[in-house]
């Protein structure tokens, strides 16, 4: 049965930025189908928080590098909601810190692949999804501050994604704007989550956080203000273009 709620499908929503967009938006009034790659009990504690707005949520467990993984959430959204006006590309890893000379080629790929590819492949299968049901849709993906800085000595394959993925924004965004259908992007800068874990440098949120103009990480829910913000009716005039949340820098 169709839902009678507006549905999204979030990627990478069980932990960090994700569960952020999954809180806001199921206290919006969303419908969810929520992907993760590994963290189940993450998952399911993220659903299990939302339990009370009577948001309806969908756990999707799907490895975003394969082609099974990208139309997995589709599928579901499909079977179980009948209905589809939202994706965000949250989902996202980074690699150790190092200049790229000595990150292995292998990390380099999967980042691409997780980060970029992904993305604009989920958004390929999103426009069908909107154009078939006719309904228009709005896609947001998850870019970083990084694409402007470029990230020398840390990860500059990642931010060369964000970069490309800011770039598809604005691309697609003309490309399908015609069939009112939205892509924009939010690029945070530095979030106190998880993701820095795996940067090999535990401090980094503590050290970066006086360089930034307002003198701190954003908490998670700020980026999430941001992306129920341009899915919503109030941003229904923007597109094609990247909003920056990154305190500044
Ligand atoms: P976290 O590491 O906290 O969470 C990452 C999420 O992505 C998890 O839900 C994880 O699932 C999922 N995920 C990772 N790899 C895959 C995969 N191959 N397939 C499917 N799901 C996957 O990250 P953040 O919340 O910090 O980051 C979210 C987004 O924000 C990313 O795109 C990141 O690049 C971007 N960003 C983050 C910044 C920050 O400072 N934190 C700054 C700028 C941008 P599981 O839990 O199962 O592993």
């Amino acid at each position: 049965m169709e839902s009678q709620r507006p549905v999204a499908i979030v990627t990478g929503g069980s932990r960090g930025i994700g569960a952020a967009i999954v809180r806001r938006l199921a206290r919006a009034g969303y419908d969810l189908v929520v992907t993760y790659r590994s963290d189940e009990t993450a998952a399911e504690q993220v659903a299990a928080s939302v339990a009370s707005t009577g948001s309806r949520v969908e756990l999707v467990r799907a490895d975003l590098a394969t082609d099974l993984g990208i139309q997995a959430p589709f599928d579901v959204a499909a079977e179980r909601f009948g209905r589809l006006d939202a994706l965000v590309n949250n989902a996202g890893i980074s690699t150790r810190y190092a200049p790229l000379a000595d990150t292995p080629a292998a990390e380099v790929r999967r980042t691409i692949e997780v980060d970029f590819v992904a993305a604009v492949l989920g958004a390929r299968l999103a426009v069908r999804e909107f154009r078939r049901l006719g309904t228009g849709g709005v896609i947001v993906n998850i870019t970083s501050g990084a694409a402007t800085l470029g990230s020398p000595g840390e990860y500059t394959h990642y931010a060369a994604a964000k970069a490309g993925l800011d770039a598809f924004t604005m691309g697609l965004g003309k490309e399908v704007g015609p069939h009112g259908i939205r892509v924009v992007a939010v690029a945070p800068g530095l979030v106190d989550t998880d993701l820095h874990s795996t940067t090999g440098d535990a401090g980094r949120v503590e050290r970066m956080a006086p360089g930034i103009p307002l003198q701190r990480a954003a908490d998670p829910d700020e980026i999430a203000a941001a992306v129920e913000w341009l899915l919503g009716p109030d941003a229904g005039y923007v597109t094609a273009t990247t909003l920056r949340v990154a305190g500044g820098r």
